[in-house]
């Protein structure tokens, strides 16, 4: 999902994530490959001249946090744009107050209904504990009926069954009186798939919503449809109430630009996307996350939490430090640090704090030498409270390490940045101590 778009967006923001000032010059460059990205990857030029429209107002002329580089900053306004692209408030499927919420599913043939619906109630059950009972009302086509049954037994989801002369009015009247007496939770209803030209089949979708009143109405669009999705929402709005899209096959060949395109066109937001064939291969909608995706960001996290729990800091060492973090502490963490391997050039590609990536990048095995040759030459009191190292004591230092008294001010400074950290991390953890300078 999103693979073309993340490639494009972290060759582009690599570029631009270690510059120290934005300037009207180097905004154009980036935004003029994100406008190009944007486009290959399908999303309506209308979206697209809003979004680079309002990442240039943003970005230029803006007073830049100092714990974030001017280019990580502009990242952070690229991301809070594509959430409201993606559509930031309203992608949490409503339950009614007094059950069974009803979801009726629309679409046209061949979009994913059926399927979906089967995915959702497994959902629904296992994560959201409900009973759920599955309707299908499409009495045009045996196969279809079938398959709803199947998709029943397979994910042990209650199907319900109709009598053979019902209409599919008939059968969503019946099939919520049915679950009211049997204290179901949710009622998932399918209807057949209409051609939108078919003014008759229409009209009788029409005729169920009026009587049943969902809780939701969702429209099942297929994501292949690109922009197209729009005259078809519009065409089902015309008759229904459309609550949310239930996005489908999004691990297909689309090129997801869909996705970034339909709350702006339709003004209705995405609830659902499915991602496969498989009966758990359906995400509820999340524009963080989604964001997170394509910015490449969702890697990141985990890496931050690897990081997190194999190197850095684990947590339950800082929690173990009652005691005011010291310069034994300090030499543990350079070490780590050290070892680390690659973890320098991981970091530095981390949207993360400045004096984090400085520290990685300065400290070398020379310098992690001197830093024990200088720590070892204190005593005991000043590696507990390097508060207390005077000037003179400082000379002192130095001279018992071989190294002058510029090497013991650098390690004080070093230890007082990793010092500051270190608090902030003990208090929150560092993964969220780097969503918070990023969110
Ligand atoms: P309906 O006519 O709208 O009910 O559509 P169906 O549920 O019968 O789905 C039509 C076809 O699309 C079936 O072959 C499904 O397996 C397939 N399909 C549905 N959702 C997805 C999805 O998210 N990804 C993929 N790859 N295929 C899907």
């Amino acid at each position: 999902m999103f693979n073309l778009l993340k490639k494009r967006f972290s060759e582009i923001l690599e570029k631009i994530s270690n510059k120290g000032i934005i300037t009207e010059k180097n905004i154009k460059v980036t935004l003029r490959e994100i406008r190009k990205s944007l486009l290959e990857a399908d999303v309506a030029l209308s979206v697209v001249k809003k979004f680079i429209h309002n990442v240039k107002k943003k970005s230029l002329g803006k007073k830049f946090n100092t714990s974030l580089t001017p280019g990580q900053e502009f990242i952070k306004i690229i991301k809070h744009e594509l959430i409201q692209k993606l559509g930031n408030d309203d992608n949490t499927l409503k339950f009614s107050k007094k059950p069974p919420s009803i979801y009726l599913i629309v679409g046209l043939q061949g979009m994913g209904k059926t399927t979906s619906i089967g995915k959702i109630g497994q959902l629904l059950h296992k994560q959201y504990k409900k009973k759920v009972l599955n309707v299908t009302t499409d009495t045009y086509r045996f196969a279809a009926v079938k398959q709803l049954e199947l998709l029943s037994l397979q994910t042990q989801i209650d199907f319900f069954l109709f009598k053979e002369n019902n209409d599919p009015k008939e059968i969503a009247i019946n099939s919520i009186k049915y679950a009211i007496k049997k204290s179901y939770d949710v009622v998932l209803i399918d209807t057949s798939g209409r051609l939108h030209t078919d003014q008759k089949m229409m009209l009788e979708l029409q005729d169920i919503y009026k009587t049943i009143n969902p809780t939701e109405t969702l429209l099942v669009v297929d994501s292949m449809l690109g922009q197209d999705v729009t005259n078809i929402a519009e065409r089902f709005s015309t008759l229904v109430n459309i609550t949310g899209i239930i996005l489908t096959k999004m691990d297909s060949d689309t090129k997801g630009g869909v996705a970034l395109s339909i709350k702006e066109l339709t003004q209705k937001p995405i609830k659902f996307v499915g991602n496969g064939e498989k009966l758990d291969a359906i995400e509820i909608f999340n524009s963080q996350k989604i964001a997170n995706r394509i910015l490449g960001m969702e890697d990141i996290f985990s890496l931050i939490k690897e990081i997190e729990n194999k190197i850095i800091l684990p947590k339950q060492k800082i929690n173990n430090l009652k005691k005011k973090f010291d310069l034994n502490d300090f030499l543990i963490y350079v070490n780590q640090v050290r070892n680390t391997g690659g973890l320098a050039y991981l970091i530095k590609k981390l949207p993360i704090n400045k004096t984090i990536s400085q520290l990685s990048n300065t400290i070398n095995d020379k310098e992690l030498n001197n830093f024990v040759a200088i720590i070892n030459s204190m005593t005991k009191i000043e590696k507990k409270n390097p508060n207390i190292i005077k000037n003179s004591r400082k000379h002192r230092i130095a001279l018992g390490s071989g190294l002058n008294v510029q090497s013991v001010n650098k390690l004080l400074k070093q230890f007082d940045i990793v010092k500051k950290m270190v608090e902030k991390v003990k208090k929150i953890g560092l993964s969220q101590s780097i969503k918070n300078l990023f969110f």
